[in-house]
């Protein structure tokens, strides 16, 4: 049975766009069926200011993976472009995140879902609320419309693309 796993990609460094593209690409072969993806959002990098804007994007993927694999999916994606950046860049230039399982809650020293950081960030609410706004947060028992209508983080994000 599958399951509707929620991404958040994000980028920062090099080519952000082709890097989001080359993560959708990776994660398509590796992690499931690719069912959705939002726009492209930036988003002022948060606390540094001397870091360029993030780009990010939330995906929807039907999965046939459990959590921990999935998560093994999103981290080898991540060192595949990382590899460029040892060489080129010395901060990240891929992040990705599980935002939600299904509704499945985990909590582990290795992962916890739905993500703890959601909530907060407007640069994961507004990509996610594109694709998903009516889905409920498995522990607030809120949409996802309803929970980026409340986040507190005063941080711009802005659509830069269909
Ligand atoms: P960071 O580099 O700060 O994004 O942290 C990456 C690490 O966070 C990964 O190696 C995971 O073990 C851990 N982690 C915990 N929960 C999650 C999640 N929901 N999505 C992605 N990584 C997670």
């Amino acid at each position: 049975m599958s399951t509707r796993a929620y991404l958040l990609l994000g980028s920062n460094l090099g080519d952000r766009v082709a890097r989001l593209a080359q993560a959708r690409r990776d994660l398509a072969a590796t992690a499931g069926r690719l069912v959705a993806a939002s726009a492209l959002y930036e988003t002022a990098a948060w606390g540094v200011e001397d870091q360029p804007a993030f780009l990010n994007q939330a995906l929807v993927i039907d999965t046939e993976l459990d959590a921990p694999a999935l998560l093994a999916a999103c981290l080898a994606t991540e060192q595949q472009q990382g590899r460029e950046r040892l060489v080129r860049w010395a901060a990240r230039t891929l992040d990705v995140d599980i935002l939600l399982f299904g509704q499945e809650i985990v909590a582990t020293p290795s992962l916890t879902v739905p993500h703890p950081a959601l909530p907060g960030r407007r640069f994961a609410l507004v990509p996610l609320a594109e694709v998903a706004p009516q889905l409920v947060h498995p522990q607030l028992h809120r949409t996802i419309g309803q929970l980026l209508a409340d986040c507190p983080d005063p941080l711009a994000v802005t659509r830069v693309s269909h």
